[in-house]
């Protein structure tokens, strides 16, 4: 282990951030990244305990705890904390495929649930993480690696986001011939689409595409299969086919007024942005503007914050969130132990730089939209709100309105951000798929086999919208199920 005394000896610290009033003018990445002392420092804070929950990787109570790539994370700080650095990036490599984009937007269950943390601050896990991977790209070491023999098998990949690159790299590490078709112009799911830039730099993820593809996957992109492509051609050309085409199904929001002009879906404004900025610096005018606008978000998750923050960035006049749940506590309650994941308050990056802007967080809690209201053109001006209190009804937790909480906010551009439903229907349809309670592609958990010989699912797709480090360990073990089917055994993890 690193240094036996290191947790008590040292503090916990995290990168810097540029000045929330500096990185609104821009789009690129704000975290500045830590010198090589701090950071094997921080490695040496690492117990080294003798059950590391850190890299367990199950549900408790229904959330992520530890890494559910099980990341030999005790393993990396000490060698960080020694200054072997090549070393550390091979351990990072033998669970991780790409820890560059995990480095950068994961939530770290991994510290949610670190020994040191139980009755301190956790060791800076997924700033390690980043730093390791980062100096691999920077010193050379990260190369292509294409296999050196062939098995003559193909697959076919749906889709491209991080369960879809995750099982195409295992698959052709393994020797297969591997395709990935992709609907959009670019490849990377909701890591290029989805994800801002200034959250995960779309250069990171090209970068990591150009690897693959040099060690020897072809991408199509501009092609849906089930439309431009039948996907029986798929199964008649490929030995195995694997759905990773993600949850995009959209929830929307059944309030009067909803047919009003300037109320959209927030993935139509984050992925138009992100696609404007790449095509043209955002000349084209080919995305939704937020330019001197009062903008509500509805919804106070991830994708809620990235439109806050992207709003900001288009120089919004005001921005609104609104969340219909209450405000979390700020330190954990009796009823969620540690090494849960903590269920506390996180204040993000776009409600920070709102604060710094506006003068105030612009999350309002516990508030529920009641309608939307329109000018005589059919545009969209304000929002009719009400508050609401959780109480037990039936059973179950319910939200009641709080009689004269009415409130209106002037809004110009609305964004619904209130998570997804599921996966769109037409693949499944086509294929005869059957469907979880949840509508999510059925296909169990470790096996990823659906109800049709040859089709796999994982990602998304499978276990409906969550995170960037499930998807990428779904589709790492969708990729062994697959070698295994169509060799009898599998050498990959
Ligand atoms: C705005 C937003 C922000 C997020 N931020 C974070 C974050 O900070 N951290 C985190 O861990 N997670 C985050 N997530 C969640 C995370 O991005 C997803 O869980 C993850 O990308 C899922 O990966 P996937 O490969 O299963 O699917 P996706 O990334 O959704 O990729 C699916 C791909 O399949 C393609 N596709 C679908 N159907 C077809 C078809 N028929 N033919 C061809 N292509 C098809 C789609 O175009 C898409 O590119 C965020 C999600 C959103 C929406
Ligand atoms: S992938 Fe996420 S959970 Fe795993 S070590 Fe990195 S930050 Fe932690």
């Amino acid at each position: 282990m690193g240094k036996a005394t290191g947790f008590l000896e040292y503090e916990r610290e995290i990168p810097g951030e540029i000045d929330p009033q500096e990185r609104i003018n821009s789009w690129k990445e704000f975290t500045v990244p830590m010198d090589e002392e701090k950071l094997r420092t921080q490695g040496a804070r690492c117990m080294d305990c003798g059950t590391p929950f850190c890299h367990v990787g199950r549900l408790l109570s229904g959330m992520a705890s530890g890494c559910p790539l099980h990341n030999l994370i005790p393993e990396f700080n000490d060698l960080v904390y020694r200054g072997s650095w090549k070393e550390a990036l091979k351990r990072l490599q033998k669970t991780n495929n790409f820890p560059e984009f995990t480095g950068r937007v994961c939530p770290a269950p991994c510290e949610g649930s670190c020994t040191v943390g139980k009755s301190g601050s956790p060791v800076t896990i997924k700033s390690i993480e980043k730093a390791i991977v980062d100096r691999g790209f920077s010193e050379g070491w990260i190369t292509p690696r294409p296999p050196v023999s062939r098995s003559g098998r193909k697959v076919a990949v749906v889709g491209s986001g991080p369960a879809g690159l995750a099982c195409a790299d295992q698959l052709n590490k393994a020797g297969h011939e591997v395709t990935v078709y992709e609907r959009a112009d670019r490849i990377g799911g909701l890591l290029m689409y989805g994800i801002p830039n200034m959250k995960l730099d779309k250069a990171k993820v090209q970068r990591r595409v150009d690897l693959l593809a040099a060690e020897g996957i072809t991408f199509v992109t501009g092609c849906e299969i089930g439309k431009d492509i039948p996907v029986a051609d798929l199964q008649a050309q490929f030995d195995a086919v694997v759905l990773c085409g993600g949850a995009t199904q959209a929830r929307d929001l059944k309030a009067e007024g909803r047919e009003l002009a300037g109320i959209h879906q927030a993935m139509e404004f984050l992925s138009r942005n992100t696609k404007s900025l790449l095509d043209s610096e955002l000349q084209d005018g080919q995305y939704l503007s937020a330019k001197d606008k009062d903008v509500v978000v509805i919804g106070g998750g991830d994708t809620g914050t990235d439109c806050v923050a992207t709003a900001i960035r288009q120089g919004c006049r005001s921005v609104t969130q609104l969340e219909i749940m209450p405000k979390l506590p700020l330190t954990r309650q009796s009823n969620n132990p540690w090494p849960e994941w903590p269920k506390v308050l996180k204040t993000d990056y776009g409600q920070v730089e709102a604060a710094s802007l506006y003068g105030k967080d612009p999350r309002q809690f516990e508030t529920s939209t009641k309608r939307f209201v329109g000018n005589a053109e059919g545009h969209i001006t304000e929002i009719e709100t009400v508050k609401v209190e959780w109480q037990q009804v039936g059973g179950r937790l319910t939200p009641v309105e709080v009689p004269g909480s009415e409130q209106v906010i002037p809004a110009d551009l609305v964004l619904l951000a209130l998570g997804f439903t599921g996966p769109e229907n037409r693949l499944p349809e086509q294929l005869g798929l059957e469907r979880d309670e949840r509508s999510n592609v059925k296909a169990e958990f470790g096996q990823f086999t659906t109800n049709v010989e040859g089709v796999f699912a994982a990602g998304d797709m499978r276990r409906g919208q969550s995170l960037v480090v499930w998807a990428i360990q779904e589709g790492r073990q969708a990729a062994r199920e697959v070698d295994r089917y169509l060799m009898g055994s599998s050498v990959l993890p």
